[in-house]
């Protein structure tokens, strides 16, 4: 059972990280893991990470994130950033630091330990659990980015709870936010020996994903995967079951992935979203993928996980194996 759940949990998300949110509130108990030694901080810099310069110019090293101590960002004084609790592993405590606000001077000091870089670019290289704290990271500063000011009166905000709320400054108005992400639906849809796999112009060429789109008010994710399937694709879809879900910190979603059977096999898309949808059998995905006509995103992907499941379940080839 353990190993089965195990499976589910999806790249960029760790279940050995312990959020203790509990203790977010809790300013000296906050301030003393603050100021411990086994605490380890994790800067981000306008949604970047830095990283230690060789890691990321060599394809056969693993993208090594630079982690500093308090005693370092300390030294940065008290302007120059903001830090956010993220929770626990192994007695270690994570933080994140935005330094969003730091001039240029903060920014070369950070620039002598390593390189800013793009997350997303890289991170299929990483260690799982670096990488997800990393995700993490760039979700939550992401979101102070974007709320500096009130939505409801206009006034400044500050952060609250370690960086896991922000409130109003105004004190007539108080009002508080909450982290938020966005739920996207993914789904794999098939019909007996055939799925159906599309693409979007800007992908490299060649390369095809499930059918996916965000979750709009008002609506369940089982309708969302109705209606982003029939509006992409012109399928009705039955029998939608959950699958996994994996964070996707670009900025801020959850993708949320499904399997569904297709009532029919006419391709009528009613929006211009996809450059092309298809229906692959198996043999032809093992065909495109052994001439390199298509391509299918990283295996870290619930994209990946869902046509893998989907894929494995008939005839003795592994999708893993055929992408390596
Ligand atoms: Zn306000």
């Amino acid at each position: 059972m353990a190993k089965k759940n195990q499976s589910l949990i999806n790249f960029l998300s760790t279940d050995g990280l312990n959020r203790l949110a509990e203790y977010r509130a809790d300013v000296k108990w906050i301030e003393d893991k603050l100021r411990s030694p086994e605490s380890i901080f994790i800067p981000v810099h306008n949604q970047k990470n830095l990283f230690e310069e060789t890691s990321t110019h060599k394809l056969d090293l693993t993208p090594t994130p630079v982690f500093l101590s308090f005693k370092e960002v300390a030294n940065f004084g008290t302007g120059a950033y903001s830090v956010y609790f993220l929770g626990e592993i192994g007695e270690k405590f994570y933080f994140a630091v935005n330094f969003e606000s730091a001039g240029k001077e903060v920014e070369d000091e950070l620039l002598k330990r390593g390189r800013f870089d793009e997350f997303r670019k890289i991170m299929s290289l990483m260690n799982p659990v670096n990488a997800s704290l990393l995700a993490y990271a760039r979700a939550l500063t992401h979101w102070h980015s974007r709320n500096k000011y009130c939505g409801v009166c206009g006034s400044k905000t500050r952060s609250a709870d370690s960086g896991h709320k922000i409130v109003c400054k105004n004190q007539a108005c108080l009002t508080e936010y909450f982290p938020r992400t966005d739920p996207a639906i993914i789904v794999l849809v098939s019909k007996g020996n055939r799925c159906l796999l599309a693409r979007q112009r800007q992908w490299p060429k060649g390369q095809y994903s499930n059918i996916a789109g965000f979750v709009e008010q008002g609506e369940s994710l089982e309708l969302a995967v109705k209606r982003e399937v029939y509006e992409e694709t012109g399928i009705m879809v039955n029998k939608i079951s959950y699958h996994s879900s994996q964070p996707w910190p670009f900025p801020g979603s959850l993708m949320i992935g499904f399997h569904a059977s297709a009532e029919n096999l006419n391709i009528s898309p009613h929006d211009n979203e996809l450059e092309d949808i298809r229906w692959f059998t198996r043999q032809e995905i093992i065909k495109s993928l052994s001439d390199k006509t298509l391509r299918f995103p990283p295996p870290i992907s619930v994209s990946f996980k869902l046509i893998e499941h989907w894929f494995d379940k008939v005839g003795q080839e592994k999708l893993r194996d055929l992408v390596k």
